[in-house]
């Protein structure tokens, strides 16, 4: 047995020192060839740190590069000003332009319609990076990756060349307005009308809770073209609303628990006479525009709340190996080792979930309930992760200049928006039942 189990400890080694050696010739033959090896990056879970670049076999070596410019643009055009920004309700229009300029905004599209022409996992890196920085003031998210892709899938040429280089370029801020105060999670419920007149159309009614929505330069409405028809869903259309039309107001800027920076408004329109090309796409065709462009919301949303929870473990992680408690420092006590434990597990098998349905999406197969399983699965997860890293903080977490505050009320709308994750079970359960 004891010669047995020397032979086997033998073969173990000799095993590593090849396995070793096999990954540090494919890496540095990897670095003269330029080539990328997946293998050689390290998944989440095997990282330094959660927020480490490099890291992900979903990424490239150009996506890090991206990523460290776009982390150095969050460190030092946004973190710095975040504060007066909360207290405005709002970011600046300047901080639209530089990100602009620093090729930020429109970033997956393509560049014949005046985006960036990046990919999927570019503006992926957006989106995290954001989250690293803990800023939720701009709504680039929203604007770019939400926004723009219903103007580039669905208007026509002329749409496309008017607004998309100017969205891009963060000269005009985009929004989404589906819901009303009478309709949230039931989006059949809306009353926004619009009813023709000539060529023309002519636009009443109001929405709510509309992100960016102060700061908007365009909005697309969602409204109802034809009440006389069965389901509600095959009557709706989208239009695109622009800043200073007549009879479009802005109300106030909504004063919320979190998302501070954020200018979410209300917003009325009152006989605001649309032209024929404010239509976008077809009429009567707008929920199933909807319905095709909200997995790529709910994904966004996902992804951001999984990157929200990799920076409050680490602050938290910071946190708790400097303070001290009973002689010690509190990442000494066994319990609050075996948090961190748990907190680090669940949030590297959510990375591995959300990982691989950025890679579906990528390939263009990521379904809607997979879509709604990693937004209810990953909002609902940051928000238990904000909760704890919050308590072992103890009342230094309650506090608003700790960031693990900020990330604790920010965190609590992930939950609502983007169809609530009622609803996201909703839809998942549909797709159970329905396949029998
Ligand atoms: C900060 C913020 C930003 C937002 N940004 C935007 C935006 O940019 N554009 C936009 O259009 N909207 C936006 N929203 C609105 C958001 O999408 C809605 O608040 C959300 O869809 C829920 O709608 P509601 O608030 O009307 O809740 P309701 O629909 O009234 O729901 C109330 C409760 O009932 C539950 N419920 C409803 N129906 C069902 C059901 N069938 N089964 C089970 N439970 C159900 C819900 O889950 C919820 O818990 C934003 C909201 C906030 C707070």
């Amino acid at each position: 047995f004891i010669l047995y189990d020397i032979c086997r400890s033998f073969t173990t080694y000799f095993e590593s020192v090849v396995l070793y050696s096999t990954v540090k010739l494919k890496h540095s033959q990897s670095q003269q060839l330029g080539h990328f090896v997946p293998s050689a990056r390290p998944e989440t879970s095997s990282a330094k740190t959660l927020m480490d670049i490099g890291t992900r076999r979903i990424f490239n070596e150009d996506h890090d590069l991206f990523r460290q410019n776009v982390r150095r643009f969050f460190q030092e055009e946004v973190v710095p000003h975040h504060k007066e920004w909360e207290k405005a309700g709002q970011v600046s229009r300047e901080l639209w332009e530089k990100a602009g300029e620093q090729g930020l905004l429109g970033v997956m599209i393509p560049d014949e319609h005046g985006g960036i022409g990046g990919d999927l996992f570019s503006a992926v890196v957006t989106w995290e990076e954001q989250m690293y920085s803990n800023c939720t003031g701009p709504g680039f998210a929203l604007h770019s990756d939400i926004v723009m892709p219903y103007i580039v899938n669905y208007g026509s040429k002329e749409q496309i060349e008017r607004f998309i280089p100017k969205m891009t370029a963060g000269k005009c801020i985009g929004a989404i307005a589906m819901t009303e105060p009478g309709a949230g999670s039931d989006l059949q419920g809306v009353r926004t009308y619009a009813k023709r007149d000539g060529s023309d159309w002519i636009l009443n009614g109001n929405k709510v809770f509309i992100t960016n929505g102060w700061m908007a330069d365009l909005v697309l409405v969602v409204t109802v073209t034809n009440r006389d028809v069965k389901t509600a869903a095959h009557g709706i259309s989208l239009f695109m609303v622009e800043d200073g039309m007549k009879g479009f107001h802005k109300g106030r800027k909504l004063e919320k628990i979190g998302l501070k920076a954020q200018d979410t408004a209300e917003l009325f329109f009152e006989d605001v006479r649309l032209p024929a090309d404010a239509l976008l796409g077809e009429v009567n065709k707008g929920f199933y525009y909807l319905m095709n462009e909200l997995p790529q919301e709910r994904l966004l949303i996902a992804d951001m709340a999984i990157a929200s929870c990799e920076f409050m473990f680490e602050e938290t992680r910071n946190y708790v190996l400097q303070r001290k408690a009973f002689g010690k420092t509190v990442a000494h006590l066994q319990t609050v080792q075996h948090k961190l434990a748990e907190l680090k597990t669940e949030i590297c098998v959510g990375r591995a979930f959300v990982d691989n349905c950025l890679q579906l999406h990528a390939e263009k197969r990521l379904d809607p309930p997979t879509a709604s399983m990693a937004k209810f699965w990953a909002s609902d997860l940051q928000n238990k992760v904000a909760t704890q890293c919050l308590q072992l903080h103890g009342g230094w977490g309650y506090m608003w200049e700790y960031p693990i505050a900020k990330a604790f009320v920010d965190s609590r709308i992930q939950p609502i928006y983007g169809g609530t994750n009622e609803i996201m079970k909703e839809l998942i359960a549909r797709s159970i039942v329905s396949q029998k």
